[in-house]
């Protein structure tokens, strides 16, 4: 597998949360050894949920600021 960065080669790896305020976890990915670029497709599905609540977020602001 190839970097889509910089074209660099990507070594598997096991990444592991070590944050004891949220739910453990841990998945497989892809790192790049030259740049640092990290593939996996968790990544890809947080990038997706976090527009989402992005959007979600400034609905909940605006209501507040009505109730108040
Ligand atoms: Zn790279």
């Amino acid at each position: 597998m190839r970097c889509p960065k910089c074209g660099g080669l990507m070594n598997f790896e096991t990444f592991v949360n070590v944050d004891v305020e949220s739910i453990p976890w841990h998945y497989e990915g892809c790192r790049c050894i030259d740049c640092g670029e990290i593939i996996d497709p968790i990544i890809l599905r947080n990038r997706a949920r976090k527009t989402k609540s992005q959007e979600k977020l400034v609905e909940v602001g605006s209501h507040h600021g009505e109730n108040e």
